[in-house]
């Protein structure tokens, strides 16, 4: 949706947008994303009491303190919930809820494709660095088979979860997936997952230096999606997601549909129009 905006006369810079400064190892991802957040809220200098960052627990957990707006930090595998809690409670905030791939794809993962398929106007930042980060280093959902880490001597025996392609099968409104080190592309792709009236979903590769270094690896790998993708296009989307060389980045899918908000509030009108004995014709209501 539409960001809320600063009242006239009072101007934001990007360091105005910062709250205090980041504990997480030099080098790692997070600080491209926190970067590529703030660029966003400065050019469109959006008013920070009307903004709300909900995390789970790792080390995106920390991300609420380091920006100047609202801040929920959640418990483990709860930040759509709380975030979706939020949103119905104050739907003129912008909510945006971010969270690792083992905070959202293992614990918190029943979570997801129902906070997809309500179509809640929120936006989740996924931090995928394939790893737990902030428990050193054991592997996540999303971890590739056969990495091996001290809690994997072997290599990992479990087919990682493919996050893109889910969020498309269970119904998301808007698919994306970024990379911290394109960090302008980056920040283009939050702002228009920020401005989708709808459910948005951004998968953020991250690299984790200190226990995953995937850098040079995703470095080589990401490629960004060009005019000849249709965003509208759901199986173009779908074979993106799942048959792609490399890593591709960009908007994979984008459409509009009712928001949960929006089917809750025809629900109320229905409801008074039978409590008052007449008749709810909602399709006169929808030429209103
Ligand atoms: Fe980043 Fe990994 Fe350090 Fe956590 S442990 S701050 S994910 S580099
Ligand atoms: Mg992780």
């Amino acid at each position: 949706s539409a960001l809320p905006r600063l009242q006239d006369g009072v101007r934001m810079t990007p360091a105005d947008y910062k709250g205090i400064k980041p504990i997480w190892c030099p080098g790692c991802g997070d600080y491209g994303i926190l970067n590529a957040l703030i660029q966003v809220l400065a050019r469109n200098q959006v008013d920070p009491a009307r903004l709300a960052i909900v995390s789970g627990i790792g080390c995106s957990g920390r991300f609420p303190a380091f920006v100047k707006s609202y801040g929920f930090h959640g418990v483990h595998g709860r930040v759509l919930p709380v975030a979706t809690g939020l949103k119905l409670a104050r739907p003129d905030m912008t909510v945006v809820a971010v969270g690792g791939d083992g905070d959202g794809l293992a614990i918190g993962m029943g979570h997801l494709p129902h906070a997809i398929r309500r179509n809640v106007d929120i936006t989740y930042l996924l931090f995928d660095n394939h790893i737990y980060g902030l428990t050193k280093g054991q592997p996540s959902p999303t971890t590739e088979v056969g990495h091996k880490t001290h809690a994997s001597p072997f290599g990992v025996s479990e087919y990682p979860i493919n996050p893109l392609a889910l969020a498309l099968v269970a119904g998301a409104t808007f698919v994306a997936r970024g990379f911290s080190s394109h960090t302008r592309h980056l920040a283009d792709l939050i702002e228009a997952a920020l401005e989708h009236r709808g459910f948005s979903f951004v998968q953020i590769m991250t690299p984790c230096v200190t226990f995953y270094d995937t850098y040079k690896q995703w470095k080589q790998q990401a490629w960004e999606l060009g005019e000849d993708h249709d965003p509208s296009d759901f199986q173009a989307a779908l074979r993106l997601a799942t048959e792609a060389e490399g890593m591709p980045i960009g908007i994979f899918y984008r459409v509009e549909r009712p928001t949960l908000m929006d089917r809750l509030a025809a629900g109320a009108k229905d409801a008074v129009r039978l409590q008052s004995g007449t008749r709810y014709d909602r399709e006169a209501d929808a030429r209103q």
